[in-house]
């Protein structure tokens, strides 16, 4: 007879630098990594999947980074289910789940942080003091623990991904970063955790996100290449929608980030909009 094992038979969850150390010192190679702060959606296990399917053993971890947050109150009410995430983690085919606490990622006297250059500061690095500090300076541990020859992350966070890349370029880290598309709701709205947070109201307003940058794209694939043009055009659109309140909005050099008067190559379109409480980004590249 055959028996089959559960997916969640197969999964190990490590929450140890050392444990993490010993598990991989086993594993099969290529190794992908996905790393998360949990709350695991159809974004995340596309990654995940993706990791599954190219490389021989996945590894999925699940840390909410409080470096990575300015404002107490929002990691505060981060939305967290370790449970339901292994669960999921499973079903992609992940095989192992790093679920470290604060202390085992940053152990008593930890003071170090990885700081990106030009690509980290304007859009989420303006917006968010420290953000991309934090991001950049847990990825590099992750990256070293690990030590996977790929890891995936989303196109949600176009910005992250560059920061990512910079960093793991400069400190000649060999993970080779790869990008994997957005993920999204029937009506365009990017799947995030934070989506939770909105009222029926706010989420029935958020797609006016992805309508705005879609106008944009429209404008540029008739030929506009002025950027201020392609940034009204979006402003015009959210202002459509009440509950729409944008935080910045912009037409960016797709690789340096430098906002554009005159669209000439790759481009990055961007966007943060408040609905309520709850700061939703999004992006679309022109290229
Ligand atoms: P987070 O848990 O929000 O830190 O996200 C973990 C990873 O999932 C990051 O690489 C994100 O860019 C990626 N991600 C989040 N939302 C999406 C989405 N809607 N589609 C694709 N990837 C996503």
């Amino acid at each position: 007879m055959v028996t089959r094992e559960s997916p969640a038979a197969h999964l190990q969850i490590v929450r140890t630098r050392e444990a993490l150390r010993e598990a991989l010192a086993r594993a099969p190679r290529p190794v992908g990594l996905v790393p998360t702060m949990g709350w695991l959606h159809a974004g995340h296990r596309a990654l995940i999947a993706r990791a599954h399917a190219e490389t021989a053993t996945t590894v999925v971890s699940i840390f909410v980074n409080p470096r990575q947050f300015g404002d107490p109150a929002d990691l505060a009410k981060y939305p967290r289910n370790e449970a339901r995430d292994v669960a999921i983690c499973a079903e992609e085919g992940a095989d192992l789940v790093f679920a470290p606490s604060v202390e085992e990622v940053y152990p008593p006297g930890f003071d170090t942080s990885v700081r990106v250059g030009e690509v980290a500061q304007p859009l989420e690095g303006a917006a968010r003091p420290g953000h991309f500090d934090g991001v950049a300076t847990v990825v590099a541990i992750l990256f070293d623990l690990v030590g996977a020859e790929r890891a995936y992350f989303g196109q949600k966070d176009a910005q992250q991904l560059l920061v990512i890349r910079q960093m793991a370029r400069d400190l000649a880290i060999p993970t080779e970063v790869i990008a994997h598309p957005t993920v999204r709701e029937p009506d365009g709205l990017a799947m995030s955790s934070r989506n939770v947070h909105l009222s029926p109201a706010e989420r029935a307003a958020a797609p006016a996100i992805r309508r705005a940058l879609l106008a944009a794209r429209e404008c540029w694939q008739n030929g506009e290449r002025s950027a201020d043009i392609l940034r009204d055009r979006m402003r015009a659109e959210l202002s459509e929608e009440p509950l729409a309140e944008p935080d910045y909005v912009s037409v960016a050099d797709a690789t340096t980030l430098r906002e554009l008067k005159t669209i000439d190559g790759p481009t990055l379109v961007s966007m943060a909009v408040r609905f309520g409480a709850t700061r939703l980004i999004d992006n679309e590249l022109l290229d």
